[in-house]
């Protein structure tokens, strides 16, 4: 009879390489400490392709191992595939860890090939580094630049790959003995973490004055005291600076506001933890979850009255932005100072956030009293996420610091490289390649000059840091954007151009996993697209905003959008809310009950007449269907904003008065023009100017205006449905970014059985045109194949 030792497993050696956000993330430790628990030896290691592995043992023990490599993987990594290949068994002892290969992958997948390693996002401070850092006994207490592998800078420190110390902004600080075991010590938390260090060894905090005198040798505690005493503190954070002051103060957050010459824009909210927010906001599950995670958002919030914010920090606005901390400087500011503090991005006006010390002290000297500042520098510039809780999801609104360079995974292939520059404003780029689009943090309006220099530099810097030399590249139509022209001066590239619209609902489709949509498949295949927004460069040299598309991802047709209206004085009208409600009102009589004697119209006096004038004339003026400069006419008519000072105020402020109580709206004519199907806007507007002038409460009005907008949407898209048989719609385009709109418009289109697509991984808004851009490139490149 055979004994139990007869019966032992045979011994098996294998490769393993491991492709994902593997490095800098504790990878290596864990794949230690994980062979150690199932008895194997071998080795680990990282190149530029991502980990690679060889581990020996008992066949069982291997398989134990290789599952546990997915399923127990450390916080921060995303494992995105596993290669395993047999080996023949080698004998040795102990499991090692050996050191990076910067020449290329090796091991299993044999000859070099592209970098495929994966640089993971900016992490908030653990729960075992703020136990450190709150405890007098550790030797980090109170040490602002803690962190470990599960936490900490990451994308906003990184130079180069692959992800080591020299390659990153902290090369210059050389680790004591202590540090450098911990680096060493596979049992440490702290194994390989790039950015490890201490008050011996680490990045130093000072607070100086804006012509750079030290203002004392306790930093935290000075920047607190001069909090308190209502003054404008710099902070160097992780992505930039912030500029912070009381959240509770009139005068210093009124000061914050005329210095930065941000006139109407609500300031974002840190508090020192959950409660706290509860305390200022209604937090649901949703909101909460949003607030505690690792990438620590902006979460909008809904607030509380009173809740003790001062009014010049969101002025008007029911909702309010608050964050938690997430890095060690704001647990140590928030827990001493234990009041709310607004904390906005340190910049003037519409300019990017400043980054670079030098920066930061030339152009925020004249706003902050005084700068809390240190010496690891910052490589990349990346502004605060913003997310909005909406049916469970934290949707986001921004989607930078925390999140990029993050990739989203699309569900088929990029048959080549693609590099998608986006928008105008609101910028982003997107590089693609395999099943990986990699969206990069909010760059901006690239009107501005130095925006634009930060815009070829992500370009630059992304391509190097995830190795995609790109072989097409994706812009939008209009010919003046400045990354339009940036995308045709690239020479050697496939140029595609990408209407923007069709990018809107290209980016919605892949955000919901069904980018497979490219049109090879027949009707099926197609998606009716509805895209609002406020401007965007039309086939038919129009202005679209308003849009109904019958689209795949690689195609689409136009197939319904709200009636078009001029736009006196063009880009003007974008600014002038005013102008909009003279051109939506155009057809209606002057006298009595006429519309010259409109508050609106007295408001305004000649300026009104003239654009009366004009409109009445026959002179040429660009005209638009776009959904945002009807949301403009409406707010003008009721006398909530006549101008504007940010893109979109008028709609969000709208939004804000609406009562969300009701649910009855107006009658809204959809005329059939050839097969076209053309939304009545200005008989909407019409319809909420006979209201409002029957005196009816203002958040009725609006409210109504909503309903009868999202009632209309859905009766379109019914009667698209019901001509072609598609009954998948999906809604994206900053205007449902409204979640008073996006929550009737769904309601409606869900009562009439069509299934619904929204935005959750990416931003409705320009912010994730790049990667609608680069979708569509993609599913043109299958389509030509
Ligand atoms: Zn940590
Ligand atoms: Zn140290």
């Amino acid at each position: 009879m055979d004994t139990l030792e007869g019966l032992a497993d045979p011994i098996r050696r294998v490769g393993v390489r491991i492709e994902g956000v593997v490095q800098g993330v504790g990878f290596r430790p864990f794949v230690h400490a994980s062979a150690q628990r199932f008895g194997l030896t071998g080795h680990v290691g990282n190149d530029t392709a991502g980990v690679v592995i060889e581990a020996e043992g008992p066949c069982e023990a291997v398989a134990g191992f290789l599952t546990s490599l997915r399923a127990d993987a450390p916080p921060l990594a995303t494992v995105e595939q596993v290669d395993v290949v047999e080996l023949v068994p080698a004998g040795g002892r102990g499991f090692r860890i050996v050191d990076s290969d910067t020449s290329g992958p090796r091991g299993p997948r044999g000859p070099r090939g592209p970098r495929r390693t994966l640089v993971s996002a900016d992490s908030a401070t653990c729960e075992a580094c703020l136990a450190e850092l709150f405890d007098p006994r550790d030797r980090r207490y109170r040490y602002p630049f803690v962190n470990c592998t599960d936490c900490g800078p990451r994308y906003t420190i990184v130079r180069d790959v692959p992800y080591d110390r020299p390659n990153t902004t902290m090369a210059g600080f050389p680790l004591c003995g202590e540090c450098a075991r911990e680096y060493h010590d596979p049992a440490d938390r702290r194994f390989h973490a790039q950015p490890v260090c201490c008050p011996d060894c680490g990045p130093r905090l000072r607070i100086v004055d804006p012509a750079g005198r030290s203002l004392g040798a306790d930093p935290v505690s000075r920047a607190v005291e001069l909090l308190r005493a209502g003054d404008v503190v710099a902070v160097k954070g992780l992505g930039g600076y912030h500029l912070a002051t009381d959240a509770r103060s009139d005068s210093a957050t009124a000061a914050l506001r005329s210095r930065k010459h941000r006139e109407d824009k609500a300031f974002a909210v840190m508090v020192a933890t959950l409660d706290d927010a509860r305390r200022l906001c209604a937090v649901d599950d949703c909101a909460a979850r949003a607030l505690v995670d690792r990438r620590r958002p902006i979460v909008l919030l809904d607030r509380r009255h009173p809740d003790g914010v001062a009014d010049a920090v969101a002025p008007g606005n029911r909702r309010l932005g608050v964050m938690l901390p997430y890095t060690p400087l704001h647990h140590l500011l928030l827990r001493e100072l234990a009041v709310p503090i607004v904390l906005t991005s340190g910049n003037v006006s519409d300019e990017p956030i400043a980054y670079t010390d030098d920066d930061a002290l030339a152009r925020l000297g004249g706003i902050a009293d005084a700068f809390l500042v240190h010496d690891r520098p910052i490589h990349v510039r990346a502004d605060d996420s913003v997310v909005s809780p909406w049916r469970g999801d934290a949707v986001p609104v921004r989607r930078s610091r925390g999140y990029a360079p993050e990739p989203i995974t699309c569900s088929r292939e990029f048959p080549r490289p693609v590099l998608a520059c986006g928008a105008e404003l609101k910028n982003t780029v997107c590089l693609a390649s395999g099943r990986r689009a990699v969206l990069s943090h909010h760059i901006g309006d690239l009107k501005n000059a130095e925006t634009l220099r930060s815009f070829t530099e992500a370009i630059e810097h992304l391509s190097r840091l995830f190795d995609i030399e790109p072989a097409v590249v994706a812009h939008d139509l209009h010919p003046d954007y400045a990354s339009t022209r940036y995308a045709l001066e690239r020479t050697g590239l496939d140029p595609v151009g990408v209407q923007h619209h069709h990018a809107h609902v290209a980016a919605c489709l892949a955000d919901n996993g069904v980018d497979g949509a490219d049109g090879v498949g027949g009707a099926d295949d197609r998606a009716i697209g509805v895209a609002f927004d406020g401007t965007g460069y039309g086939l038919d040299g129009t202005v679209w905003g308003g849009e109904f598309l019958l689209a795949t991802c690689a195609d689409f047709e136009r197939v319904g959008h709200l009636a078009t209206v001029p736009m006196p004085g063009g880009e003007a009208a974008v600014r002038e809310p005013w102008r909009m409600a003279a051109a939506y009102l155009r057809g209606a009589t002057d006298g009595v009950d006429g519309v010259d004697d409109l508050a609106v119209a007295r408001r305004q006096g000649a300026r009104w007449d003239q654009v009366r004038r004009l409109l009445d004339s026959r002179l040429s003026m660009p005209v638009t269907s776009s959904a945002g400069r009807l949301f403009d006419a409406v707010a003008a008519v009721l006398g909530v904003r006549d101008t504007v000072t940010y893109e979109g105020q008028a709609a969000i402020e709208l939004e804000q008065r609406a009562d969300v109580g009701h649910s009855d709206g107006y009658e809204v004519g959809i005329a059939d023009d050839g097969g076209m199907l053309v939304v009545d806007g200005p008989g909407l507007v019409r319809a909420v100017l006979d209201d409002h002038r029957r005196g009816t409460d203002l958040a009725l009005v609006a409210a109504r205006f909503h309903n009868a907008l999202a009632a209309a949407v859905a009766r379109t898209c019914r009667e698209i449905a019901d001509r072609t048989g598609v009954r998948l719609v999906a809604l994206s385009g900053g205007v449902f970014a409204n979640r008073f709109l996006l929550t009737r418009t769904v309601e409606a289109l869900e009562g009439d059985n069509l299934t619904v697509l929204t935005h959750s991984r990416v931003p409705c808004n320009d912010g994730g045109l790049s990667f609608g851009q680069a979708v569509v490139a993609g599913a043109r490149d299958r389509a030509m194949r």
